[in-house]
């Protein structure tokens, strides 16, 4: 059945189900939170890492995070950009550090400007460009790199990796108090273990699967990606033209991913989230039982 509008939703009114949903996701041990609707407002939050992928209309919950990622400027995704940074400063929280696409800097730069013309606060904020293959160490055990994605407009994907001191394998064998002499005396005990962790793809067609330089998109514990169109109704060609994934195309490509978890977003307001959940269903098995869908707001 075709969702006409959100009036027309039953679900939407239905408070058991909204409860439920309000819980929100764990994937992989990280609790998952936020809602994206293709056209609407995107903003995926790891409240675990204070993280937020893409800001969307700035929800409540995005607030208290103090990373954000942005995957192009289209409004769904950006909108609530001055909003985030002047209730964190509203309630006396740290400037938050926005990772943004170098192609916007400039545009953003100029929206706060704005912003603050009018509203006559600082909107303290730390912008950060990013290309792609661009890495920046976000905390110790944390580091960020930018992926090409395939959009209509210039966009960016971020893979999150986990960043380990590891003891080397020839001293695996040593007490801890001939490790810490051999530390004192200048050796390098340990070496630098990282993996990627969480990848997030923003608006993009199914071309950045194919990229030979997203290998770690396609190794990250968590995949997080759009997947705008489910059913026949609308085609491939369809979503290629507005830059957008198709889910047959995620199954075509089931053999690729090799994440512990598949998070799909972006879904097209017309479905309703049964329509999304059977579409899941009929995937490859070897998909559908390691695939969720953030269908918070469908
Ligand atoms: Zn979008
Ligand atoms: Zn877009």
């Amino acid at each position: 059945m075709r969702k006409q509008s959100t009036t027309e939703n039953v679900d939407f009114f239905d408070k058991s189900s909204s409860a439920k949903r309000s819980v929100g996701l764990l994937v992989e041990g990280y609790p998952v939170e936020g809602l994206s609707i293709g056209g609407q407002e995107t903003c995926v939050i790891f409240p675990s890492l204070r993280m937020a992928f893409d800001i969307g209309r700035c929800p409540q919950r995005a607030i208290s995070q103090h990373y954000l990622f942005i995957s192009h400027g289209h409004l769904d995704h950006i909108g609530g950009l001055p909003m985030y940074v002047a209730t964190r400063g509203l309630y006396g929280m740290n400037p938050p550090t926005i990772f943004v696409p170098v192609s916007i800097k400039e545009s953003v730069e100029r929206l706060f400007n704005v912003h603050r013309e009018m509203d006559r606060s600082e909107l303290k904020h730390k912008l950060i460009g990013m290309n792609v293959g661009d890495e920046f160490q976000i905390r110790k055990d944390l580091k960020v790199k930018a992926f090409r994605t395939y959009h209509v407009i210039p966009s960016l994907g971020y893979i999150i990796y986990s960043v380990k001191q590891k003891l080397k394998q020839e001293y695996a064998t040593l007490s801890g108090n001939e490790i810490k002499e051999l530390r004192f005396s200048g050796v390098e005990v340990t070496h630098t273990m990282t993996s990627p962790e969480i990848a997030f793809t923003g608006d993009t067609t199914s071309d950045f699967i194919v990229d030979p330089d997203n290998t770690d998109v396609l190794k990250a514990r968590i995949l997080v990606m759009e997947s705008t169109f489910v059913d026949n109704a609308m085609s491939i060609e369809h979503a290629r033209e507005y830059g957008h994934t198709h889910l047959s195309e995620i199954s075509s490509h089931a053999d690729k991913f090799q994440n512990k978890a598949l998070l799909l977003i972006h879904f097209s307001a017309r479905y309703t989230s049964k329509e999304v959940e059977s579409a899941i269903a009929n995937m490859p098995a070897t998909l559908a039982d390691r695939t969720y869908a953030l269908l918070e707001g469908l």
